[in-house]
């Protein structure tokens, strides 16, 4: 039961340093052994993971998955059914849910809506406020007691900050990261995409890099202050990564996560992909084979919070993740629905569905263009978050959970709508040809994905 030998495949666990060709014998949800030509009873299945990559099981941070309270857009089944799909064994769910995650009683319930809906692990983020309004804290020790791995009011931002000085203190009580969505309202107001030459040539409001900047700077020096270990979440400025690089040299305890659409796309494409790939786009058309994918002007797919930056932004990001200030990679997956999304650029709700998407992305802006070596890769979506969380995952070290992902790196395929299986489909990279793709997904032992029977297990 939950027992699988692995074979033939490149095994990498950056935790324990380990970047070998071997075998992975999995016994009862738990890694038993890892090493050449391993054998093992007749009656364990086999999976032939031959020309693949075998790595601890890939971990989300930055999950929306709507429940409760938004299951038009997506609930705990079909979130985590993408999630399987793009290879990822654990998600955290942010708490701007409706209600929000600000309470036990609500985090039980997503905990055992999980254990039934889900197919991958989900840990939950609590709230830093009641009701994400940004008033008062909402309950930290309890949600703590409850069992969330962070607290984050994700999709707002505390903007008073003598009270997020009181919710950092609270959070080194209870020995919990506090994660921070940067957005300085008084600085962004209404912006719909990022101040620059763009959102002049397209006449729509602007929200500025400082908009992003002012708070990362106020993390950092509350973390300087409070001592608490605070995490800016999808930073998509240069002048982010230039202060966080120079907070953490001087050893302050803050860390910085980025989602593949900022490393990857620029304000550009908001003017149409013709726009794109002639100004920003050009060093990704050429891995596109001449085939590259048409998008209009306005497409509402390109909306996201934070917003798609400039060229010298989108380089920065891509510095920030070699050099290590970013140590994070995450998706910031938020589904949306059709109807929603179908209307003038102003009105469109921010975000987009990333799951199924961000490790084909990340590889083919990072690896393949040389950038980082493949086991920097996986730390940043294995051993790097469960770190950040206390969680006791991201490691192929033996007796721990066997999470496993295996993935071909350089197989390369087109993203469809069709064979998306997230409940929204509001993603701009459809009808891209991506590079790198997850083959098999593994949770306590259990194939709930597998490229070769298209499986998805409850
Ligand atoms: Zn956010």
């Amino acid at each position: 039961m939950n027992s699988l030998l692995l074979t033939g495949g490149r095994v990498i666990d950056p935790a324990n340093h380990f970047d070998f060709p071997a075998d992975l014998l999995i016994i009862d949800g738990k890694i038993s052994a890892v090493g050449q030509n391993l054998s093992a009873p007749k009656e364990i299945e086999r999976f032939d993971a031959r020309g693949k990559v075998i790595c601890p099981g890939l971990i989300d941070l930055h999950v929306h998955l709507r429940e409760p309270g938004q299951v038009a857009k997506e609930n705990l089944a079909t979130g985590t059914a993408a999630a399987a799909r793009g290879g990822f064994t654990s998600v955290v769910c942010m708490p701007n849910t409706s209600p929000a995650i600000d309470n036990a009683g609500t985090v039980a319930l997503i905990h055992e809506r999980a254990a039934h809906e889900g197919v991958v692990n989900v840990f939950v983020a609590g709230a830093i406020t009641k009701n994400i309004a940004g008033e008062e804290l909402a309950p930290i020790g309890s949600l703590k007691k409850a069992g969330v791995v962070a607290i984050t009011d994700d999709g707002h931002c505390v903007q008073n900050n003598e009270l997020m000085r009181r919710a950092c203190e609270y959070a080194k009580m209870f020995s919990l990261p506090v994660m921070d969505h940067c957005q300085d309202y008084s600085l962004v107001t209404n912006g719909v995409m990022h101040e620059g030459y763009w959102s002049t040539a397209l006449g729509l409001r602007g929200w500025p890099s400082a908009g992003e900047e002012m708070i990362v700077a106020r993390n950092i020096l509350l973390a300087e202050l409070t001592g608490t270990k605070i995490h800016c979440q999808h930073l998509s400025a240069a002048g982010s990564v230039t202060l966080l690089r120079e907070a953490k040299n001087r050893g302050v305890p803050v860390s910085g996560e980025a989602c593949p659409h900022h490393f990857t796309l620029t304000d550009a494409a908001i003017s149409g992909s013709e726009k794109f790939w002639g100004n920003d786009g050009k060093v990704l058309a050429k891995s596109q084979n001449g085939e590259l994918p048409e998008w209009p002007a306005y497409d509402t797919n390109f909306k996201m919070n934070p917003p798609l930056r400039s060229a010298r932004d989108r380089e920065a990001i891509l510095e920030g993740l070699a050099d290590g200030t970013i140590e994070i990679l995450c998706s910031d997956h938020a589904p949306h629905c059709d109807f929603e999304k179908e209307v003038e650029f102003d009105y469109a709700p921010f975000g987009i569905t990333g799951l199924e998407t961000e490790l084909s992305l990340s590889l083919m802006q990072l690896v393949h263009t040389h950038k980082i070596l493949l086991s920097n890769l996986i730390a940043k979506f294995t051993v790097n978050p469960a770190r950040l969380l206390n969680l006791n995952k991201g490691t192929l070290s033996i007796g721990a959970d066997a999470d496993v992902t295996v993935f071909d790196p350089d197989c390369e395929w087109p993203f469809r709508a069709e064979e998306s299986v997230s409940k929204s489909k509001n993603n701009p990279f459809f009808g891209w040809k991506l590079k790198g793709k997850a083959t098999g997904t593994i949770v306590a032992g259990k194939i709930v994905w597998s490229e070769q029977n298209e499986l998805v297990v409850v």
